[in-house]
């Protein structure tokens, strides 16, 4: 291992592209499908994007408002639904652009919502647990007018966890004044939570990358991956690979990464690691996430943070398969330079849609009011992932553009019909 350490950064300009390049794939996705300019305008951003600010009382008796934004990207298939991330670099841009990735997850599994994501500009790593409530709460105050298990759905994201949702489903159940735990979803388990929906991102990316590695004839066990984040989906994707018999040679958290061509001890790593997916700091070996990147391996899977793989540094990617977990981590320019260099990339719409599917199956068990065992989760989960996969690999193949493009061809089909029917376009 050698010393070198490193924090990331995405500002704001990174964020706006993030929306442009989102933009410019679901109109070139549109125009395949034979869809007219029209759907592309109504589909290109949010219907609904609310802005609040929010006054929090501090421990130490001051207040201080937040930032805090949830847009609602298109309701034409069903409530819409996506997560609410806690981070200090969170832009309205960069909550329309998940806002839109959300649609395209839910259209590509094919489950009955449209897409939406909230965000509060914050550092819940630096806040206590009852400051972390308190904006919780206020922050579903916020929103509460339009939220709601028919509306719309929220859930866990960058830095929000079981805990965060328990508070917000307290706090709406008591606007409400009945309990709807159907109005937020990755609530504990006690709370109406569902099986497996800690571990479904993880394990929605671990069916994409066993499916993957069959196409390009890699066997699972023995196979070298590097994972980029290890928080929740790093962290679960990290010890499914190990439990797989594959070698995880090199993960990373925020401020640097560790790498060990024997292989890193997954559980002693996860043993260690703070709240927020922080390990490498208690290393003094350690390389940078640059370097992480580049290392000679089978699988690559970014699962942190956006634009990680760019123009830059995507001629020295020497993976055979790139999986992406996190949300927008490859560039449009690096998808082409990927895609020339013949390296498999299961883009983020598809690898990360387990997390939302698992979502999907714990609120049908909120409205149903009976729940599945953790068995049954896995089963459905297993055969909807599967069946993605297949659809869109297969719609790559045949129209022989690469998976990122035929993702959003799958997403935003179904979207785009029910606006038709619905006589919006
Ligand atoms: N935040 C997760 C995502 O980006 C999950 C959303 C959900 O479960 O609704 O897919």
């Amino acid at each position: 291992m050698v010393t070198q350490r490193g924090t990331e950064n995405v500002n704001s300009d990174d964020k706006h592209d993030l929306l442009k390049s989102t933009q410019f794939i679901i109109r070139k996705a549109l125009e395949k499908l034979g869809f007219s300019e029209d759907v592309y305008e109504l589909l290109k951003e949010p219907l609904r994007v609310l802005t609040v600010k929010i006054p929090v009382r501090m421990d130490d008796g001051r207040t201080k408002v937040f930032t805090a934004y949830r847009a609602q990207h298109n309701d034409a298939v069903g409530p819409t639904k996506g997560g609410i991330r806690f981070h200090p670099d969170v832009t309205e841009d960069e909550v329309k652009a998940l806002s839109v990735w959300m649609s395209l997850k839910c259209g590509i599994v094919d489950l009955p919502y449209g897409g939406a994501k909230g965000g509060i500009v914050c550092d819940p790593r630096t806040m206590s647990f009852r400051e972390l409530e308190r904006l919780s709460r206020e922050y579903v105050r916020a929103i509460s007018q339009i939220v709601g298990p028919t509306k719309d759905i929220p859930a866990p994201d960058v830095f929000t966890n079981s805990q965060i949702m328990a508070w917000m489903y307290d706090e709406y159940s008591r606007l409400d004044s009945f309990n709807s735990p159907g109005f937020i979803t990755g609530k504990p388990l006690v709370l109406g939570g569902s099986h497996g929906r800690d571990s479904a991102t993880a394990k929605g990316v671990t069916i994409c990358i066993r499916e993957a590695a069959k196409k390009r004839n890699i066997d699972l066990s023995g196979a070298r991956v590097v994972i980029q984040g290890f928080g929740n989906a790093g962290g679960y994707l990290a010890k499914f690979m190990y439990d797989a018999g594959a070698k995880v040679i090199g993960i990373s958290d925020a401020y640097g990464a560790l790498y060990d061509e024997a292989g890193l001890d997954i559980d002693y790593l996860l043993d260690r690691r703070d709240s927020f997916g922080t390990v490498t700091n208690l290393f003094k070996n350690t390389i940078s996430n640059q370097e992480l990147l580049q290392l000679d391996c089978d699988i690559l899977v970014p699962a942190a943070i956006e634009n990680q793989i760019t123009e830059h540094n995507a001629h020295k990617i020497k993976a055979k398969i790139v999986v992406e977990a996190a949300n927008g981590p490859t560039t449009i320019e690096a998808t082409k330079i990927l895609t020339e260099r013949d390296i498999l990339l299961v883009p983020d719409v598809l690898a990360s849609a387990g997390g939302v599917t698992v979502s999907y199956f714990e609120w049908v068990q909120n409205n149903q009011g009976y729940y599945w065992s953790e068995e049954e989760v896995e089963k459905r989960l297993e055969k909807i992932m599967v069946n993605a996969f297949n659809n869109v690999y297969q719609t790559a193949v045949t129209r022989k553009i690469d998976m990122r493009l035929a993702a959003y061809m799958v997403g935003v089909r179904k979207m785009a019909e029910a606006c038709r029917f619905r006589g919006w376009v």
